[in-house]
């Protein structure tokens, strides 16, 4: 028997951002439970290995029961099968998104036609954020402390060797 309440939320969340956190904070409010899942694709290359990546998640949700991690591989309705979960969220932040996002639903919808897939739309504060663009952002020296948790910037930093730059200097007049 599936659980209408429990949602999985697949991604690579490599690593994740706050605009991820804003969807699980969302998707909390419909559903019961919400998995995590992050996908062990061989194809891409990652910054975060996946076990960082579940530590990562584990620090970011602590104390939230409602919340877990965990990785799959394979065909997602496959593992949602298995986790007994009949709902896929997944974030929409822009148009852009919409065309790939729309071609998966529909073909998982195929694969399982008991598969849901809902759309969640994020705060507009983080409709630009993305995964690869804060990793950019970062690197260059840019601030991203309000677009991650502060465990993923220290890590991110501890990756890239990359020091935290100085606070700035408001100028007297
Ligand atoms: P994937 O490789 O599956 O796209 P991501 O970790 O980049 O994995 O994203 C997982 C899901 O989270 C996707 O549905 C994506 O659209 C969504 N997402 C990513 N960043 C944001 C954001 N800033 N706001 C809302 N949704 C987001």
């Amino acid at each position: 028997m599936k659980r209408k309440s429990l949602a999985v939320f697949p991604g690579s969340f490599d690593p994740i951002t706050n605009g991820h956190l804003d969807i699980v904070s969302r998707a909390l409010s419909i559903f019961g439970e919400i998995v995590m899942a992050i996908l062990v694709n061989s194809e891409k290359s990652p910054l975060f290995k996946v076990e960082e990546r579940v530590e990562i998640i584990r620090e970011a949700f602590r104390g939230n029961r409602r919340v877990r991690v965990d990785t799959f591989s394979g065909l997602l309705v496959d593992y949602a099968e298995k986790i007994g979960a009949s709902v896929i969220v997944r974030g929409l932040r822009a148009i852009s998104d919409f065309e790939y996002e729309f071609q998966m639903a529909l073909m998982n919808r195929r694969l399982d036609p008991n598969m849901e897939t809902v759309f969640m739309m994020p705060a507009e504060s983080y409709s630009y954020v993305s995964s690869r663009l804060v990793k950019e952002v970062l690197q260059l020296g840019g601030r991203v402390s309000d677009l991650v948790p502060p465990g993923v910037e220290r890590r991110l930093r501890e990756k890239y060797g990359v020091a935290r730059p100085a606070p700035r200097l408001r100028k007297v007049r």
